[in-house]
């Protein structure tokens, strides 16, 4: 393949460059960790697993042995190692050796999307097919036809599936007898998905799962599978309520990866999409068969568009989730074939779907969380050809931060990935599930992360307490009172044509689902043309549009009870339950990076209770940062929003899961102070996560204050698009005042 140094030159040569390549890092090759032959396996596989490795020459890799070997002992093992590492195989294997030699036993698969479910399907029939096992593997969901369901409950041995439907057929249990009877593994795979308000509400799905499981006498072994995350283990158990062994070492091998940083506001006269598409083209004229994973579907299309028009002669596609099966697979097969020269898509493509390997992979728009960047750039890479990867930075704080400290996208851990089971609104809904499976006894209530105190107000009501038990007597079906996606009872249904295409939170909805809101689902845009809060319905269409709205919001909180304070150099911190109350009245409508309008919208307030923290100022502060000539409003404002925006990367969430208030004077704190909170009902584990890990949040905030090249502050750091108060006042000097203060008073107490 084409040399990446000389690559690398020839884009410095090109008439459009001026400087956007801020960093290149180069991440050396590695050689494959092979299982030493020796202790390869404790026990040698069954004959038809051990014909099937030597049929396809496998040899095991080091972690892949680690892992079996830790499934054959017993203990729930999660995997973390990186995509294309093996391992599906590392825990199909001892999946199919026992279910080998066991031939009651039965496995149970869990995939965060159906699309997942289906790829997976076929790598286990071909694993079947190879072995010549008949476990009768089959996918049981909302799209199994009725006249299979039957046979599968009767006679599969693995069954794949997916949250919803495990939500909605556990009810059913009594059916699937056979099946939970013998089952011995649960396997999680893609877990780093099950975080936030779905996670919180998976893991007590399994907890359900496990408590009828139970009942019919059976305790499987659970396998995790997941990209790698800052807290794997942690993560593991709040999902489950097991304890894991963690497997993370990889001893698969790769070539060397170049990874660019390029920022294209170095060149401000070329949007940063004209630049990915100017790099698409350069990089498939080179030779380089390349992918580029765009935001939306509009931008894949759109750079796809672009760079046929620059290099005509290349086989260039788009590829999206609103196409036809057919047409993905045609463009999965000519890029795993070579036919096709550069695809742009959408994240459709970051999830395990067999492309096999590329040259090189441009990241336009950093995608919200490390993990994800990782998952992207790993579809770079041929065995041990050079791999290339290059990420453009947009213009917002978190990827301008990576454009100014390059070397940190490297030397930190990844994300913390969060599960909250202590928020009473995605708790009460589980127990009444709960309760309508099979009578809730008291000392079930435990596994559950419950009390009888939770039951009290659902007594009478839903709940009636007999001598086997908590007994569910509400009058709806309470699978349908509970949404995994979201947690207060009140939503709206989004749809398109008569059809549903997503259920959101109700504050959720007011914020996305306005009138005249973009929409995106799955790389495609919808309009809003209208929301009906009598009927709770928001009406969309879908339409191309080539641009985006982000809602403005005001927000008010009021401290509510402080669960944790700590005081240090005059700086009071604090976490605990605040009142919220926001409103969205307006909204911003940007093309591109740029503001083309601003809309008026009357809509009602909302008020919740959540978890937050606050940083309370002292007045000496204030003074300091007066004397200096600076703004005091507009240096808490500012250092509000850079917060706000860091906080991704620590806790992994969306920058718009959190919400922000600044004030001179708080009557609470009886002073200047700092609030942010989880923009849910009874918090989501968030800021929690954020207070734990206050210092160096604070000071990562610091550091893209202070680094960011403007001169008076912009959207790369102490802006918001969706600040209710239209960006004022804002004072970049006097924030990073302040957040300089803060965080040398929490390094002195460090
Ligand atoms: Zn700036
Ligand atoms: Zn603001």
């Amino acid at each position: 393949m084409v040399d990446p140094r000389s690559f690398i030159s020839s884009l410095k040569a090109q008439p459009w460059y001026s400087g956007q390549i801020v960093a290149v890092k180069e991440l050396p090759a590695k050689e494959a960790e092979y299982a030493e032959e020796a202790r390869l396996l404790k026990t040698p596989f069954p004959e038809p697993l051990e014909r099937y490795l030597s049929a396809r020459g496998i040899r095991l890799y080091s972690h892949q042995v680690e892992a079996l070997e830790r499934i054959r002992a017993g203990e729930n093992v999660v995997i973390t190692t990186p995509t294309a590492s093996g391992k599906t195989l590392a825990f199909n294997l001892p999946i199919f050796e026992r279910l080998h030699r066991d031939k009651k036993a039965t496995a149970l698969y869990l995939y965060p999307l159906k699309a997942l479910t289906n790829d997976q399907l076929r790598a286990i029939r071909e694993l079947e097919e190879a072995t010549g096992l008949a476990l009768e593997a089959a996918v049981y969901d909302g799209d199994t036809p009725q006249h299979l369901r039957p046979k599968i409950r009767e006679r599969s041995r693995v069954v794949l599936t997916n949250p919803y439907a495990l939500h909605e057929y556990l009810p059913w249990h009594y059916k699937w007898q056979r099946f939970f009877q013998n089952l011995k593994f649960v396997v999680i795979d893609e877990g780093h998905r099950y975080r936030g308000v779905f996670g919180s509400n998976v893991a007590l799905l399994i907890r359900r799962l496990r408590r009828i499981l139970s009942y019919y006498g059976s305790e499987p072994q659970f396998i995790l599978s997941s990209a790698t995350i800052a807290n794997p283990e942690e993560f593991a158990f709040k999902l489950t309520g097991k304890e894991f062994t963690v497997v993370s070492r990889d001893g698969s091998a790769h070539g060397p990866r170049y990874f660019i940083f390029w920022n294209p506001l170095k060149y401000p006269a070329r949007s940063a999409h004209r630049q990915t598409s100017d790099l698409l083209a350069l990089h498939v004229e080179s030779g380089l068969q390349t992918l580029c994973f765009t935001i939306s579907r509009a931008l894949a299309e759109l750079v796809a568009r672009w760079a046929k028009e620059a290099a005509p002669e290349r086989r260039i596609a788009s590829y999206r989730a609103g196409y036809l099966p057919e047409e993905r697979r045609e463009i999965e097969r000519g890029l795993k074939e070579r036919e096709l020269d550069g695809v742009a898509a959408t994240n459709a493509l970051e999830l395990g779907v067999d492309i096999g390997g590329l040259d090189a992979v441009i990241i336009s728009g950093y995608p919200g969380t490390v993990i994800s960047t990782w998952q992207q750039a790993g579809r770079a890479g041929r065995g041990r050809e050079p791999a290339l990867v290059t990420l453009v930075g947009f213009e917002n704080p978190l990827d301008q931060y990576f454009m100014n400290h390059p070397e940190e996208f490297f030397s930190r851990p990844h994300e913390h990935a969060i599960i909250d089971l202590e928020n009473e609104h995605i708790l009460m809904g589980h127990l009444l599930c709960a309760a309508a499976e099979l009578p809730l006894g008291r000392s079930e209530l435990k596994l559950l992360g419950a009390n009888e105190d939770h039951l009290k107000p659902l007594e009478g009501k839903f709940l009636q307490k007999s001598s086997v038990g908590w007994i569910y007597r509400g009058t709806v079906r309470p699978v349908d009172l509970v949404n995994l996606d979201s947690i207060s009872e009140r939503t709206v249904q989004v749809l398109c044509d008569g059809e549903l295409l997503e259920t959101m939170e109700f504050n959720r909805a007011l914020e996305e689902a306005h009138p005249g809101a973009v929409l995106l689902h799955q790389g495609e845009t919808y309009l809003i043309k209208e929301l009906d809060l009598e009927k709770d319905v928001a009406l969309a269409a879908k339409e191309e549009v080539d641009y985006y709205t982000d809602a403005l919001k005001i927000s008010e909180v009021s401290l509510l009870r402080a669960h944790r304070t700590q005081e240090v150099s005059g700086l009071e911190l604090g976490l605990g339950e605040l009142r919220v109350t926001e409103r969205v009245i307006g909204y911003r409508v940007r093309r591109y990076e740029r503001t083309v309008g601003i809309k008026d919208l009357q809509l009602p307030a909302v008020e919740f209770e959540t978890t937050g923290l606050w940083l309370a100022l002292p007045d000496s502060l204030r003074g300091e940062v007066e004397r200096a000539g600076r703004g005091w409003p507009g240096g808490l404002h500012g250092a509000e929003h850079a917060l706000i925006a860091m906080a991704p990367f620590y806790a992994m969430c969306d920058r718009w899961d959190i919400g922000g208030v600044s004030t001179p004077f708080d009557p609470d704190l009886k002073g200047p102070g700092i609030f942010i909170y989880d923009g849910f009902p009874g918090g989501i584990g968030i800021t929690e996560k954020l207070y734990e890990l206050l210092l160096e949040w604070v000071e990562a905030t610091y550091r893209l204050v202070r680094d960011c090249p403007c001169a008076e502050g912009c959207p790369s750091c102490i802006y918001s698009p969706k600040c209710g108060n239209q960006n004022r006042p804002l004072d970049k000097e006097a924030a990073v005042a302040i957040l300089a203060a803060i965080r040398e008073a929490l390094s002195a107490s460090a």
